[in-house]
């Protein structure tokens, strides 16, 4: 038994404690004082040493484990959206099915109010393309309607939404963004990507939604969207697009005692002068809401074909994507966001994109670094050999989505060829490189089921049963470690979470069994028995 303080005020009973310390410790009991573990053991040991009055946590013969982190999620887009219109294929196959939503969405609608929907994928549609405002026009006369593609780089409007929100024919592309033009008349179809999409339609809408409505209004669909979180053994994430606003209602969430997982929020590059002329840096706040890193965008997004790649799509729209910022650019504010201690965490995801973001790192760690601020890399799609290598050197670590696979796979496939294909996201690679990944989800791009994440970094198998890089297929401990250590590491949490050891925090996340043995085939079915953040049940199955 490994003995700690003896104010015990609850002891987790009942069920098998996989620690995932370095020894790969197994214990039957857990006691908790506060929001810390104090001591592990057996159970009757324990029960020995807490005495009575100490409250028992039945854990029903479950498999309890440290809680999951997704540290590259979009928690506040997604409560944004959690009263849209889920897009999503397999239901949604084709364009038609995508209008009869929206008719039915006007139905329930005022004439003017918005309509919002996400998750279509054009290449899952039987037409092989982006509905347009002509296919939506006829439906919503009256209403605005933006749709979002399952990337959150690429959006749709109807007439309605582009006349409110400005978008002509003489509306110029920002850099890095792309309006989409009828190739006769020149006017746009509502099709949006990448920079053309934030700075044209979602930034302003996103912002200006949140900012109207009430605080109850923000508690209440921010506590909402955190449950669904809890609701799958989450405990802890990091929300990848920050802007001051979302920060108000994290606190307000968290002031309202709703707050049900911890948040490690990382600002949009835009607001990084105010903080740092605030003084804070990475690590400010406490246990429930830190500020993070300062978040980077440097190209566009893989599953709409714009993340920037040195050989040009195989597909649709066949070219070399979107560089959002120039390198001079890039490497100025990564100098100037790393003078002032902040960790940076970059979207990057294609390779003559990586490319840049490894010469802007190398300018202020050299070649070879310890990287004490921890600069990361959200994606990090196309980490070739040369670049995996130049990453392992200077210590930069991954925040990865291996749910893309089971979703997105066959449209890397369609985008790369089978043989590059083979070499996206090279999870074993990089853990054998010495890069510390982390393991996230990118809710709303995917589900944020860690479970389906999970199976993805074991399978890499895409819906059509194609495995995308059989060699670097992770094995369930690897995998286990990504959504744990790897993303408690990511967040400077190491010392305080990622494994289940003596006065670390008591946030837990409990199978009906071990993922580990298992057959693959059934770990999305398997049940989450609770989820305990702090001590506190966020979720009992
Ligand atoms: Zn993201």
């Amino acid at each position: 038994m490994q003995k700690g303080q003896a104010c015990i005020d609850k002891l987790f009973i009942n069920g098998r404690i996989e620690t995932l310390d370095q020894n790969q410790t197994v214990c039957q009991a857990i006691g908790v004082s506060g929001d810390r573990i104090v001591t592990l053991g057996s159970e009757r040991e324990l029960r020995k040493l807490a005495g009575s009055g100490v409250e028992m946590v039945d854990l029903e013969g479950g498999v309890l484990f440290p809680g999951l982190i997704d540290s590259h999620t979009h928690l506040m887009i997604y409560a944004y959206l959690l009263d849209g219109l889920d897009l999503a294929p397999p239901r949604v196959k084709k364009i038609n099915d995508i209008v009869i939503s929206i008719k039915k969405a006007v139905e329930k609608h005022q004439p003017g109010e918005w309509i919002r929907g996400s998750r279509f994928v054009e290449y899952s549609l039987s037409e092989n393309r982006y509905p347009t405002r002509y296919d939506l026009d006829p439906v919503s006369p009256d209403n605005p309607v933006i749709l979002y593609h399952t990337s959150f780089h690429a959006c749709v409007l109807n007439g309605v939404a582009m006349s409110q929100l400005g978008l002509n024919k003489e509306t110029p592309a920002p850099m890095g963004g792309v309006i989409e033009k009828d190739p006769e008349t020149g006017d746009p179809t509502g099709v949006l990507h990448d920079a053309a999409m934030n700075e044209i339609a979602f930034n302003r809408l996103f912002v200006r939604d949140l900012e109207s409505m009430t605080t109850e209004a923000r508690v209440e669909m921010c506590s909402q969207a955190m449950t669904k979180f809890a609701e799958v053994g989450i405990v802890a994430v990091a929300d990848a697009l920050v802007m001051p606003v979302c920060l108000s209602i994290y606190q307000e969430t968290l002031s309202a005692g709703k707050a049900k997982v911890r948040v490690y929020t990382m600002p949009e590059l835009t607001f990084s002068d105010s903080l740092i002329a605030s003084g804070v840096k990475t690590g400010f706040g406490n246990d429930m809401l830190k500020i993070g890193p300062i978040k980077i965008f440097v190209d566009g997004g893989m599953s709409n074909r714009m993340a920037a790649v040195k050989t040009p799509y195989r597909c649709k729209p066949y070219g070399h994507g979107l560089k959002v910022m120039p390198k001079d650019d890039l490497i100025a504010a990564v100098k100037r966001i790393h003078k002032h201690g902040f960790q940076i965490a970059v979207h990057c995801q294609g390779d003559a994109a990586l490319s840049d973001v490894m010469d802007a790192f190398e300018a202020v760690l050299g070649p070879k670094s310890e990287n004490r601020l921890r600069h990361r890399i959200e994606h990090a799609g196309c980490l070739y050999n040369d670049l995996l290598k130049r990453a392992a050197a200077m210590n930069i670590y991954v925040s990865s989505q291996p749910v893309f696979f089971s979703f997105l796979g066959d449209g890397f496939v369609e985008a790369f060829g089978e043989v590059t294909a083979d070499k996206l996201y090279p999870f074993k690679s990089m853990l054998q490189a010495g890069i510390r990944l982390g393991g996230s989800s990118d809710c709303p791009v995917s589900l944020h089921d860690p479970r389906l994440g999970l199976a993805g970094a074991v399978l890499r198998k895409s819906s059509s049963g194609r495995i995308i890089g059989p060699q670097e297929r992770l094995t369930m401990d690897d995998a286990l470690h990504m959504f744990t250590t790897g993303s408690a590491w990511l967040s400077f949490e190491e010392k305080i979470a990622g494994t289940v050891e003596i006065g670390k925090r008591a946030d837990f996340t409990v199978f009906a069994a071990d993922p580990r043995h298992i057959p693959i085939e059934d770990l999305p079915d398997l049940a989450v028995k609770m989820t305990v953040l702090g001590g506190e049940c966020t979720y009992r199955g």
